[in-house]
């Protein structure tokens, strides 16, 4: 399931954790003002392969996204080292130095000299001045249990339950606080079930701070030669989503799921030149951090279903609220054009929603949505016809039905003449423009994938094709990509 991309890439990873070399696990770094953990994974791969090879990808883990003290991305970084063996492929390049990574490796002898080095580039590279940044590496030569990926990407997570997962095997080095430890442990605990790749690449340190230089032309144009790659451009909203807007060295980041795509996708987009570039596997793009079965809890993701009992209504701000069952949720104002659909919905009418759970005030967040199914809605066109009178029956009040003016005679208040209301959506999924999407969040472009690719195996296996996740198309076959389609129509603005 998790092997996709070419075999020249170590597409085949699905063997969970390699044993033998060592895992390094970085977390909380960076800060808002600057810096970013996966610029510091690119100075550690530099320093650290002088002496060792790198093995397999560096690995960028996104952790919960709702956990409160946490106002970015919430990604850890993972690298493994060792004496590689096996087959070797270039990941990224580094001032003109291409970075070179093994399948598989021997554990270093000299631990306490990768120790120092980690620690020397972290210490030279963190934010200390920021009093929200408090980092953390650990240098384990066994990788933390996966649970503890599962509870960080779902959950919160103390900092004793991080390091009661990597007891007895880890050299751990805490700054500050030391909270970055849960993210450094929590990023080695990570068995991929299912996962993306990002090339990132960065800018000369000269500009870090300035306006990015990218050429819009060139985004859409990596956009369409290369179906593999997500995110890339909100044509919605007519936006790069590839560069961040915050004065990290980050130029610009590719998500896809073949890695093997991504260099030739990075070299179609012009613009600014990059001092480095480096490929991360990743869990974006996963929806990993939804949590499946357990009730709505706060700065959890789940997923409810039900139908909506509350006509969606309209907040100061722009953002859309309805009720689903017995828990509002929300469409809020950066979900732009998603809550077009959101507002299309009515009573009646069941659905699935993703989201986030807010404390204050109680409400889901919505992140993507299933219109399961919608409910019949009718208008009234006429009051009911005396076919003795030959004349309409005159209304007696909300609900209390009709009398006939002439003959007296008493009609019930469905009597009346309705109509089918045309609706303006259609079941399936919908998700907000590309620039309004969570790291984690699975694009409906990924699940189309996952589906073209199951059905594809199902009838290669001379099986009746089926769909191998139900719950992903709602109630009809392939409904997802007439539902894109028509999230796509519904949103765009009025011309
Ligand atoms: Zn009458």
């Amino acid at each position: 399931m998790n092997v996709r991309g070419s075999d020249g890439y170590f597409s085949s990873f699905g063997l969970g954790w390699l044993p033998m070399v060592l895992w390094i696990g970085v977390d909380d770094t960076d800060s808002l003002q600057g810096m970013c953990t996966t610029f510091l994974a690119t100075e550690l791969v530099s320093e650290l392969t002088d002496d060792y090879d790198l093995i397999g990808y560096p690995r960028l883990v996104r952790l919960n996204p709702n956990i409160p003290w946490k106002t970015r991305g919430n990604g850890a970084i993972s690298i493994r080292v060792g004496k590689g063996r096996g087959a070797i492929q270039t990941l990224g390049g580094i001032r003109g130095r291409p970075v070179r990574s093994h399948l598989r490796g021997d554990s270093p002898s000299d631990v306490t000299e990768v120790v120092e080095r980690v620690a020397r580039c972290v210490e030279r590279l963190s934010r200390f001045d920021d009093p929200t940044t408090n980092p953390a590496f650990v240098v384990l030569n066994k990788p933390a249990a996966p649970s503890l990926y599962w509870k960080a990407v779902r959950g919160v997570v103390g900092q004793r339950t991080a390091l009661a997962a990597v007891r007895g095997k880890a050299t751990i080095r805490r700054y500050k606080s030391g909270r970055g430890v849960i993210g450094a442990c929590a990023a080695t605990a990570w068995r991929p079930r299912d996962r993306t790749y990002e090339v990132l690449t960065y800018r000369h340190p000269d500009r870090w701070g300035t306006e990015r230089w990218i050429d819009r032309d060139s985004v859409i144009q990596m956009d369409r030669r290369f179906p593999s790659t997500f995110n890339n451009y909100d044509y919605e909203n007519d936006r790069v989503v590839i560069a961040p807007h915050s004065p990290c060295p980050v130029l610009f980041g590719i998500r896809g799921d073949d890695p093997s795509e991504l260099p030739a996708a990075m070299a179609t987009v012009k613009g600014e030149v990059p001092d480095r570039w480096l490929i991360f596997e990743t869990n974006q793009g996963t929806d990993d951090h939804v949590s499946p079965h357990s009730a709505p809890q706060a700065g959890t993701t789940v997923r409810i279903r039900g139908n909506v009992r509350l006509s969606p209504r309209v907040l100061p701000g722009g953002h859309v609220v309805l009720r689903i069952g017995d828990m509002d949720a929300t469409a809020y104002e950066p979900s732009k054009q998603f809550r077009t659909l959101v507002k299309a919905l009515g009573v009646g009418d069941r659905v699935q929603a993703i989201g986030a759970v807010r404390k204050l005030p109680w409400t889901l967040n919505i992140e993507k949505l299933n219109v399961v199914s919608l409910a019949l809605v009718q208008k009234k066109v006429g009051n009911p016809w005396c076919a003795r009178c030959l004349r309409r029956a005159k209304s007696m009040g909300h609900e209390r039905g009709y009398r006939c003016p002439g003959c007296r005679a008493r009609f019930p208040t469905s009597a009346g003449t309705f109509v089918r209301v045309e609706r303006k959506l259609e079941p399936g999924w919908y998700e907000p423009p590309v620039g309004s999407r969570r790291h984690l969040s699975k694009p409906l472009k990924r699940m189309r994938r996952e589906e073209a690719e199951a059905l594809a195996a199902s009838s290669r296996a001379g099986e009746r094709p089926r769909l191998v996740r139900r719950d992903l198309v709602g109630l009809r076959d392939l409904g997802l990509g007439t539902a894109a389609r028509s999230a796509r129509r519904l949103s765009r603005p009025a011309p």
